[in-house]
């Protein structure tokens, strides 16, 4: 199996982007390893403190480390939107491939020098291991909101350049037009959102790093597209995932209301969540 970074390399080489996907529980991670295993595309599975914390970060990496054992798949491990350095040290020992330490609502200085020290904490513990730095705010929280975020600011390819620099992040997450959750006429795919490319371009350039896009949720197709070919190589999508989780049970629960055995319930999200993996993979790498 190659390493993140060896697949980045790769994805970039070719204009392609790696899929980030956020999950809370089992259902959803073999959701994504049925895609992994159909499509033969990389994946990152991606848990946040919250989904951490519920999950156990130290759990879900041993699960997803025996199905790659067992599999050979490239599922790579993302301790995503890490506050802390605490945190970001149990993540770096628990065998993460990468971290992705966010204290973009902290004022620039100070978010320069919090990542810096957890840059050379984590790669202290764990040598190989990448961290991705955030700057410029998104909102906060993979959920359905009602209106727009007011509080989003995107991010200057000269602060994106000094940010680089200061802190020698591997990758870095500009606020390039994405929002975290969705919107109501999202779902029913009447709106998108839509990104700010010719800032993505000049923001990767400035930086020469590799570009996460937070948030994807909700984007339209042609902006993933765009965005990549101005260099973005990892994109994540949780909101997506998270609702069609909830459709899958609603589905579950309407088709058969007896029924109580768990996995036969959670069969119908696992198959949901699968749909929108492939989707977006698909997309991602254009295969
Ligand atoms: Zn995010």
């Amino acid at each position: 199996m190659r390493t993140l970074l060896q697949a980045l390399n790769d994805a970039n080489a070719s204009k392609q982007a790696l899929g980030h996907f956020n999950i809370s529980e089992i259902a959803a991670l073999n959701a994504i390893v049925d895609v992994a295993r159909e499509t033969h595309l990389p994946a990152i599975v991606g848990l946040s403190e919250g989904e951490r914390k519920f999950f156990g970060a130290r759990q879900a990496a041993a699960v997803v480390h025996s199905i790659r054992e067992e599999s050979g798949l490239e599922l790579y491990l993302d301790a995503d939107h890490t506050h802390t350095l605490q945190s970001a040290e149990e993540a770096a020992r628990s065998g993460y491939e990468l971290i992705v330490f966010d204290a973009s609502e902290k004022p620039f200085e100070e978010n320069v020098s919090l990542t810096k020290k957890v840059v050379e904490a984590a790669k202290s513990i764990r040598p190989e291991i990448l961290i991705e730095g955030e700057i410029g705010f998104i909102g906060s929280g993979s959920q359905l909101h009602e209106t727009p975020q007011a509080t989003v600011v995107l991010t200057s390819p000269e602060e994106a350049r000094q940010f680089a620099e200061a802190t020698r992040v591997d990758l870095l997450s500009p606020a390039v037009g994405t929002m975290h959750g969705m919107l109501p006429g999202m779902l029913r795919g009447e709106v998108h959102k839509h990104l700010d490319i010719p800032r993505i371009a000049e923001i990767s350039k400035a930086t020469q790093l590799y570009l996460t896009l937070h948030g994807g949720s909700g984007t339209a197709d042609d902006d993933f597209v765009r965005s990549i070919e101005a260099g973005i190589r990892i994109i994540h999508v949780n909101t997506e995932l998270r609702i069609a989780w909830r459709r899958g049970l609603e589905a579950a629960f309407a088709a058969n209301a007896k029924e109580f055995v768990p996995y036969t319930l959670l069969a119908r999200a696992r198959s949901q969540i699968a749909d929108v993996v492939r989707n977006r993979l698909r997309l991602f790498s254009r295969s």
